[in-house]
């Protein structure tokens, strides 16, 4: 497939692109992780429309489609912040966005996707089902598929909170990012050290199941096993076919945090009790990982005196966030 060019360009369209629909996000110092010696910042992405980042780059992969792709509809089989931002970007151009899940997938998560405005096709009990029905759409009906990660708008579209961070935060030494797919870290890291090499990339991951962390130490793409975590939305594979996200995370990563359940539940309990901020496990891993003693100390040469964090979503079942806090 011809591979379309990803490079600052594309995300200074992409911000116009977003620009209106996806919010500005404030980024303000964390009190609690910060002392005389280093600043600490909290990009809240919890408070965008949907609750995380990802509207960025489904609003600008959506925003770019003819009006005729976009008659056609949007299709995707993610369950997550992707499904749900893709949903709200195709309903804010006029389209129609279908999520295909497997029958796996709660109840109170098609409910709630569906209550965006998506259509949900149900089959099968795996993702890779899921997927496949995907496929079917877009051969048969002629459905416009855009993945959650490995896609250029995409990636374009995460990377304009790089642009964002550096317009607020100049001084800016290091960014501590949750990773999965690598969407994220690999359009903020691209922003963000060609406008200074020498600020760090540090990526973040729960130890269960961390697909991108395996598959830099064999050097390609490889499969692992998924495992449930309390960080849902870091799950998952980066596909053998990876185009953009494992190169990006290949050259832009400098170090790369596994957190346990346990470390993971205290980012959260710390952000709420800490910050006053309700986020999701994936939201919360950069702040686990600076409040875990062994790791700050890991992390403390890479750090610098200003360091950036990504609290990158809040979309928790609230009863198991309850759970979470309840002490
Ligand atoms: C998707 C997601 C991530 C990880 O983004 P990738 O681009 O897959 O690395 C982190 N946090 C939240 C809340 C997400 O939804």
């Amino acid at each position: 497939m011809h591979k379309k060019i990803l490079n600052l360009q594309a995300v200074y369209t992409a911000r116009n692109n977003i620009n209106g629909i996806v919010r500005r996000t404030p980024l303000i110092k964390a009190e609690s992780l910060s002392n005389s010696n280093i600043e600490v910042r909290m990009k809240l992405e919890t408070l965008q429309p949907i609750g995380a980042f990802k509207l960025r780059g489904a609003v600008n992969a959506v925003s770019q489609l003819t009006p005729e792709a976009l008659s056609r509809g949007v299709v995707c089989a993610s369950t997550g912040n992707h499904g749900r931002a893709l949903t709200y970007a195709a309903k804010h151009f006029g389209g129609q966005a279908t999520i295909c899940m497997s029958k796996l997938v709660p109840q109170n998560k098609i409910d709630a996707i569906k209550a965006l405005g998506a259509k949900v096709e149900i089959f099968g009990d795996s993702q890779d089902d899921a997927q496949t029905i995907v496929d079917k759409l877009v051969s048969e009906q002629g459905m416009i598929e855009l993945p959650p990660f490995d896609h250029a708008d995409i990636i374009a579209g995460q990377g304009t909170i790089g642009l964002e961070m550096l317009e607020d935060f100049s001084a800016i030494d290091s960014v501590i990012i949750g990773l999965s797919g690598g969407g994220l870290i690999g359009g903020i890291a691209m922003v963000l050290k060609q406008a200074n090499p020498n600020i760090k990339v540090i990526a973040v991951s729960p130890e269960r199941g961390a697909c991108m962390a395996a598959c830099l130490a064999a050097g390609k793409p490889v499969e692992v096993i998924e495992e449930p975590t309390l960080a849902d939305s870091l799950g998952g594979g980066i596909g053998l076919n990876n185009q953009y996200t494992f190169d990006l995370a290949q050259r832009n990563i400098d170090e790369l945090v596994l957190l346990t359940e346990s470390q993971i539940k205290r980012g959260m309990q710390h952000l709420f009790y800490n910050e006053g901020i309700v986020a999701e496990g994936a939201g919360a891993v950069g702040v686990a990982a600076l409040i875990d003693e062994k790791i700050r100390k890991r992390l403390q040469p890479l750090l610098g005196s200003n360091v950036g964090l990504v609290i990158s979503g809040k979309n928790v079942d609230m009863d198991v966030f309850h759970k979470i806090v309840a002490r």
